[in-house]
């Protein structure tokens, strides 16, 4: 084959590799360079891609343009091959359509530092895109079907732990093998080659985890027509978290129950050398969480969104649901609305509390909340409050001092006006006359009420002694001696003699 740059015809023999099942543009270069007989791998990304090393790039091998105008239609289309055979299909849904554009324009045409200028994920995870992985079993169904292997796009995408198809967790290319210094195409070796492959020993746990995270890839990056936007991503996840009961009445963050409740659930996943950032949600800023719910510019690496999400949500439907409500809000209203979205339990309680002279009891009962939260929370807004019901001046207290007037029962006062006890108590000794007439009107009711219990007791038992009469519940003889001394003795007149 003819390897110098100017050849115009790049494919001039038949034997074009065809991509095979999901391959990358990097696995395909590398058996490209296999097939051609070129001495140097060098001559081949020359060849390819005008440049002497940028071909050996994993996720991005740029420009692609060039390849793919001369492919004489054995490829498919531009969109579709940029999307499918680079690293392109994991980050785009997480780029606005303008950012991913602007991506898919610098892998046609630009090099691979126009690619991370258009990713502008400066600093942000740069290595997990070139890690090379496979599945164990699809390697060996490959060597024993085709004699050799490739590397499987959605196998390289970061968020990607086991084989969609196996179930089993990946394994990586050891690090001394690959393309750190870019200087060569690494095709997968068979499985038996242990010094090129390094696994990770994981629990069932782990792989249960693993595969939840994987699968929250695989069902982000198939929604070709979705672009996510920081923003909305932000409040999805605040109002998540505020149903998980992660967020206080002030629309804050409890980072602290956050990232106790993330660790729990990611547990010894944390390990992997591709999720090990997420350790760093121990320091004081929260690591990647604090990134994400805080409102910092900038984009953030998808392998976050994806971790985040993963851990939020349950169902996919269940996050695609919440972004389109979060999107219509946004663009509707614009973020001072979803802001209040998440605060609206402190503005409903104000709200209840100041402009509907509601107490903090029943505002509080009402928005299922703790009286003391809602105080706190009254009090930072600094919101004047009454803790009680607010009684005084309002008709239920009319009602309230007209029932003691006629000397009512408290404990059905407290009942009929759902008043609590003590602030009868404290009505009354703030209202001395008040109170003398209902202990008054209140005795003689009393009265009243134990003679005709007694009477009654009487009546059922005629000709029972004393003695024994006493021994029936509620006979009220004693309370009789002590405040109806006289009417007792009149109606019970060998009481003296018996007693
Ligand atoms: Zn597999």
């Amino acid at each position: 084959m003819n390897t110098s740059e100017n050849n115009l015809d790049l494919f001039p023999t038949a034997s074009i590799p065809k991509f095979q099942e999901s391959e990358t543009l990097y696995s395909w270069c590398g058996r490209f360079h296999q097939l051609s007989c070129n001495t140097s791998e060098r001559n081949t990304s020359r060849q390819l891609f005008k440049h002497p090393s940028a071909g050996f790039r994993p996720d991005f091998p740029t420009p692609v343009g060039h390849i793919h105008s001369k492919s004489k239609g054995h490829f498919e289309s531009l969109e579709e091959f940029i999307t499918n055979r680079t690293m392109f299909g994991f980050y785009r849904p997480f780029l606005p359509l303008t950012r991913a554009n602007a991506l898919a324009t610098a892998i046609e045409s630009g090099t691979y530092q126009h690619v991370n200028q258009q990713l502008g994920l400066p600093a942000s995870l740069p290595e997990l895109s070139n890690l090379l992985k496979a599945c164990a079993t699809c390697l060996e169904e490959d060597f024993t079907n085709f004699s050799f292997s490739w590397w499987r796009m959605r196998n390289q995408w970061p968020s990607t732990l086991v084989c969609i198809q196996h179930q089993q967790p990946l394994i990586y290319v050891r690090s001394q093998f690959r393309h750190d210094t870019l200087k060569d195409w690494i095709l997968p070796c068979r499985i038996q080659s242990s010094e090129f492959w390094q696994d990770f020993s994981v629990s069932e746990t782990m792989i249960y985890r693993m595969s939840e995270i994987t699968n929250w890839g695989h069902a982000i990056g198939s929604e070709s027509n979705i672009f996510l936007d920081t923003t909305k991503l932000r409040y999805c996840y605040l109002l998540k978290a505020k149903e998980r009961g992660f967020v206080a009445m002030d629309g804050s963050v409890k980072l602290i129950n956050f990232r106790n409740a993330f660790l729990e659930w990611i547990g010894n996943c944390v390990q992997l050398p591709t999720l090990n950032f997420a350790k760093q949600i121990q320091d004081s800023n929260a690591g990647f969480i604090g990134q994400l719910i805080r409102q910092y510019p900038g984009i953030r690496h998808p392998l976050k969104h994806i971790l985040m999400i993963a851990f939020l949500f349950s169902e996919p439907h269940d996050f695609f649901e919440l972004y389109e409500y979060v999107s219509s809000i946004y663009n509707l209203e614009g973020d001072r609305q979803l802001r209040k979205k998440l605060k609206n339990i402190q503005d409903t309680l104000v709200n209840l509390v100041s402009n509907e002279n509601r107490s903090v009891n029943s505002a509080a009962a009402e928005l299922g909340v703790s009286v003391t939260q809602a105080i706190k929370l009254l009090k930072k807004t600094q919101t004047p409050y009454q803790k009680r019901p607010r009684i005084l001046g309002s008709e239920k207290e009319m009602d309230l001092s007209k029932a003691l007037f006629a000397g009512e029962d408290r404990a059905r006062i407290c009942q009929k006006l759902n008043i609590r006890k003590s602030f009868i108590k404290d009505y009354l000794a703030a209202n001395p006359i008040l109170k003398s007439e209902w202990e008054k009107k209140h005795k003689i009711k009393l009265i009243q009420r134990y003679r005709e219990k007694f009477l009654n007791i009487l009546k059922a038992n005629p000709g029972m002694p004393v003695k024994k009469l006493k021994g029936i519940r509620g006979n009220g003889v004693q309370w009789l001696q002590r405040h109806d001394k006289k009417w007792l003795e009149n109606n019970l007149p060998n009481l003296k003699n018996q007693h």
